[in-house]
C-alpha cells in the first residue's frame, strides 16, 4: 500500500500545486498592476507638484499615456508619462515603430512647406525636436534652433494636423472633421519685405537657377526682360511665371530712351508686348527703361508702370559675390527695390547666399506687384517708382 501512495503522491502534488500556482502567479500579477497603477499616479502627481507655481491647462489621459500640460506667463511646459510604467517618456515613443519613417518624411515635408530651404533641411530629423504639444486637432512640434546659419529671429515651430499622421501614431486620438494644416508660405504685410528684380535676361540657366533659389527661400522676384531676347527663352519665361514671379518690359533692344526717337521706343515697346502675350498670353504692365534712363515725354506717351530702384548692387561691374551681397545688407530696409542682372555666375551665386541672410534678418522677398500689395500702394500708368514704402 505504501508504495502506492508514493505513485500516488506525485498526481497529489500536480492537482493541488498547480492550481496554487496559478492564483499566486495571478495575484502575483494583480499586484504588480496596482503597483504600475499607483507609480503612474505618483509620478503624475510628482509632476504636478513639481510645477506647482504654473497652471495645470491638460491632465488628459489616452490610452497609452497621460498627458500634461502647463503654463506660466509666455512658457508651456509638456509633460507624457506611459500609462503602464509610469516613466517620464515623450510623443515620439508612440509613433508605430514601422511608420516612423513615414512619420518622420511627412513632417520634414510640412517643415518645407513652411519654411526657407536651410531652416527646413536644418530641422528634417527627430534631434531637433525639443517639445511637443497635443491640442484637439494637431500636434505642435517646437524645434531647437541652435547651429542654425544664418540664425533667425523667430521661434521656430509646426503645426501637424492629426489628419497628416494618424497612420503612423500608436495612440488612439478622436479626430475633430475639421481639418487644417499648414498650408504653405503667406506672406505678412507686418514683415520688412524688399523687392528683388533681375533686368536684361531671360537668361537661359542663370535664370532657371536663380528661380530654384527663389523658391527654396519662400521668395519672388521681378523679371525685366529685353524683347529682342524674349523668342530665345521662352521655357525660360514660362519657368519665371510658374514660380509665381513676374516679368516686365526692359525695352526691345536696351537702347537708352534719352537717346532714341519716342516713335521707335513706341514701336520696340509693342513688339516687346507682342512677343511677350504670343508667349504667355498675358499682358506686360511694368517697364524698366534701360540704365533706369527714362524722359518726360517718354513717361507721358507710354501706357505703363515705370518701375527703377533704389538699391543698386552694382553687379555688373564688381562681378563679385560678396561685394553683392554687401551693397543689400548695408543699405537694406523695408519697402526696398534692389536691382540685379540675372547675366552674371556671381549674381546666381549672391541670390543663393543673399536670400537665406535677408530671411534671417526678418526681410520677406517679393516680386514688385506683391510689394505694392503688401505696402497698400496702388500703382499707376506714367509713374515712376524707386521704392515702396509705406507713407
Ligand atoms: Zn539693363
Amino acid at each position: 500500500m505504501k508504495e502506492v501512495y508514493f505513485k500516488l503522491l506525485p498526481m497529489v502534488f500536480f492537482i493541488l500545486i498547480i492550481p496554487f500556482l496559478v492564483y499566486v502567479s495571478d495575484t502575483k500579477h494583480k499586484l504588480v498592476s496596482v503597483f504600475d497603477e499607483n507609480t503612474v499616479q505618483k509620478k503624475v502627481n510628482e509632476i504636478i507638484n513639481s510645477n506647482q507655481d504654473k497652471e495645470l491647462v491638460t491632465n488628459e489621459s489616452y490610452d497609452k499615456f497621460i498627458y500634461l500640460a502647463f503654463h506660466k506667463e509666455e512658457e508651456d511646459t509638456y509633460y507624457v508619462v506611459d500609462a503602464k510604467t509610469g516613466e517620464e517618456t515623450t510623443i515620439l515613443n508612440y509613433i508605430k515603430e514601422e511608420k516612423r519613417e513615414d512619420f518622420f518624411n511627412k513632417v520634414s515635408e510640412l517643415l518645407h512647406l513652411k519654411y526657407p530651404k536651410f531652416i527646413a533641411d536644418f530641422l528634417t530629423g527627430e534631434e531637433k525636436i525639443i517639445d511637443i504639444e497635443l491640442k484637439d486637432n494637431e500636434l505642435i512640434l517646437y524645434y531647437n534652433k541652435e547651429g542654425l546659419t544664418p540664425m533667425v529671429e523667430e521661434e521656430i515651430l509646426l503645426h501637424v494636423n492629426y489628419n497628416e499622421v494618424k497612420d503612423y501614431l500608436d495612440f488612439t486620438l478622436s479626430l475633430d472633421s475639421e481639418y487644417e494644416n499648414e498650408n504653405g508660405y503667406h506672406y505678412d504685410k507686418n514683415k520688412k519685405t524688399i523687392a528683388l528684380t533681375f533686368d536684361d535676361g531671360p537668361n537661359g540657366e542663370k535664370t532657371n537657377r536663380i528661380l530654384n533659389f527663389l523658391e527654396e527661400n519662400k521668395a519672388h522676384a521681378t523679371f525685366f526682360m529685353v524683347g529682342n531676347r524674349m523668342e530665345y527663352g521662352k521655357e525660360v519665361i514660362l519657368n519665371v511665371l510658374n514660380k509665381g514671379c513676374e516679368i516686365g518690359s526692359h525695352s526691345y533692344n536696351h537702347k537708352n530712351m534719352k537717346r532714341t526717337k519716342l516713335k521707335d521706343i513706341i514701336s520696340g515697346e509693342e513688339k516687346t508686348h507682342e512677343i511677350y502675350k504670343s508667349i504667355t498670353g498675358k499682358d506686360l504692365i511694368y517697364t524698366r527703361p534701360p540704365y533706369g534712363s527714362i524722359t518726360k515725354q517718354v513717361k507721358e506717351s507710354l501706357n505703363t508702370i515705370f518701375i527703377n530702384w533704389n538699391i543698386d548692387t552694382e553687379d555688373w561691374l564688381h562681378r563679385d559675390k560678396d561685394k553683392i551681397i554687401e551693397a543689400v545688407m548695408k543699405d537694406v530696409s523695408d519697402g526696398d527695390i534692389i536691382l540685379m542682372h540675372d547675366s552674371y555666375e556671381t549674381t546666381v551665386e549672391a541670390v543663393e547666399e543673399l536670400l537665406p541672410i535677408l530671411y534671417a534678418n526678418g526681410y520677406q522677398v517679393v516680386s514688385v506687384s506683391e510689394l505694392a500689395n503688401l505696402k497698400g500702394i496702388t500703382l499707376e500708368n506714367h509713374s515712376l517708382y524707386r521704392a515702396l514704402k509705406k507713407v
